[in-house]
């Protein structure tokens, strides 16, 4: 648009520029001819100096024209380019976590015990699920050293998921190492989970942020050690038969409650350098690349902190 509205000046200044037409006879003797000389030559040295002019704005048009397209689309690049973003920063909003019971027709991913656990695997290795468990919730072992994320057995297309969090009511880090952990929808896609209690830090990687994506709409945290709420309605992406990208993923997030993601269309994998879709991906924090067209796993990261889940259930749509 920058570029279209400085060739339209650009065309404007040629047009507009007064043209010098001074008559290009004179009758009479030999002091009206001297006079008709001085004329032509008076006229021909405003033309020549009303062409630079129009030469010089011409090109500084299009050079200017230029400059701001190039700062443009540097400016739309930092948006789609996995960039940290640091304001607007979302307002506070009070708020309370909702904390209930699973529907009669959900799917209990985790309600607390071994067995629960059992419906969870590390990623990659497939292993059975470390998570430490204590009363009805499974916390991030950080006993175990590596990073040990962890994924549904089961898969998943469009979903409505219900999951409760809480971070360590020990702080012991800041910014992004605080509370640090997150959701993979279709094993690709990071719904952030952080402590953003009083804890600035890009706002599109704070809690409720689809991360590097889009900063949630406000700030509905709850302080560390408090249970929180996630209610998220997850539209899968679509393929086609040639394995192009029909229609990209869509997500809605409640916050304790607060809508903080409004039907967002994800632009892509979340962890990689750019965002993007591809039928054949690499799962996030996984080295085989699979069939990513149809159901998938949902992930729960390890970031090195301690976060702890309970109450995860789940509705196909
Ligand atoms: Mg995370």
């Amino acid at each position: 648009m920058t570029c279209l509205f400085f060739v339209i000046v650009s065309i404007a200044s040629w047009i507009r520029c007064p043209l010098y037409s001074p008559a290009e006879g004179v009758k009479g003797g030999v002091e009206e001819s001297s006079i008709a000389n001085l004329t032509v030559i008076k006229s021909r040295i405003m033309k020549r100096t009303s062409l630079a002019i129009r030469n010089k704005v011409l090109v500084v048009s299009v050079l200017l024209g230029a400059a701001f397209s190039a700062v443009s689309a540097a400016a739309n690049a930092q948006t789609l380019n996995n960039e940290q973003i640091f304001e607007p920063v979302p307002r506070l909003v009070r708020s309370q976590p909702t904390l209930f019971p699973a529907p009669s027709d959900a799917i209990v991913l985790f309600g607390g015990g071994e067995k629960d656990l059992e419906q969870w695997q590390e990623v990659g290795s497939g292993d059975p699920a470390s998570w430490l468990l204590l009363n009805d919730s499974m916390t991030v072992n950080r006993a175990m050293g590596a990073s040990t994320s962890i994924e549904t057995k089961r898969t998943f297309r469009d979903i409505q998921l219900h999951i409760e969090w809480s971070t360590n009511p020990v702080i012991d880090g800041d910014q992004q190492l605080r509370g640090n952990s997150g959701i993979f929808l279709h094993s690709q896609f990071e719904l952030q989970v952080l402590d953003s209690w009083q804890n600035p830090t890009y706002v599109n990687g704070q809690a409720g942020s689809i991360y590097l994506q889009y900063p949630p709409l406000v700030n509905a945290s709850r302080p560390a050690g408090e249970w929180q709420s996630y209610d998220i309605t997850f539209e899968a992406p679509r393929f086609n038969a040639a394995g192009e990208l029909e229609t990209p993923a869509f997500i809605s997030v409640l916050h304790n409650g607060v809508v903080v993601q409004n039907r967002s269309e994800i632009l892509g994998a979340t962890y990689t350098s750019q965002p993007s879709y591809d039928v054949t991906c690499t799962p996030y924090a996984q080295t085989v690349a699979v069939d990513c067209s149809g159901a998938m796993p949902l992930i729960l990261q390890d970031h090195g902190q301690v976060v702890s889940y309970r109450n995860i259930w789940v509705r196909e749509l």
